[in-house]
């Protein structure tokens, strides 16, 4: 079983995630729900997790259906904080998401364009 939102893996018979104390699903269920949908698709990557976090709020906060993607605590053990974060957005959803980024890019780079 695991936690859709932390990605947190739990034993069986663990039916709530500990520290989101939202409801667990199994880990097929979870990774078919991320790699099936062809209309999904990666706009942007980074390895920290709060530019991923700030990035997900802000898309999210447009109206944007957002899908974040990690490796960490999967097939990567040994490469941990490295892990690359993808953020994913529907396919209709992709040329809007970019301006999005494009205008926080311009946020936290004033003059360098
Ligand atoms: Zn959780």
């Amino acid at each position: 079983m695991i936690c859709p939102k932390c990605e947190a893996e739990y034993i069986d018979g663990i039916t709530v995630c500990a520290d989101c104390g939202i409801e667990l699903i199994p880990v097929e269920e979870f990774e078919g729900h991320l790699v099936k949908p062809s209309d999904w698709i990666i706009v942007y990557t980074t390895d920290a997790s709060f530019e991923a976090d700030m990035l997900k709020a802000n898309l999210e906060s447009a109206g944007i259906e957002t899908l974040i993607l990690s490796q960490k605590d999967q097939s990567f053990p040994a490469v941990g904080d490295l892990a690359i974060i993808k953020i994913l957005v529907k396919r209709n959803d992709l040329s809007a998401a970019e301006e999005i980024l494009r205008d926080i890019n311009k946020e936290n780079n004033p003059g360098n364009e």
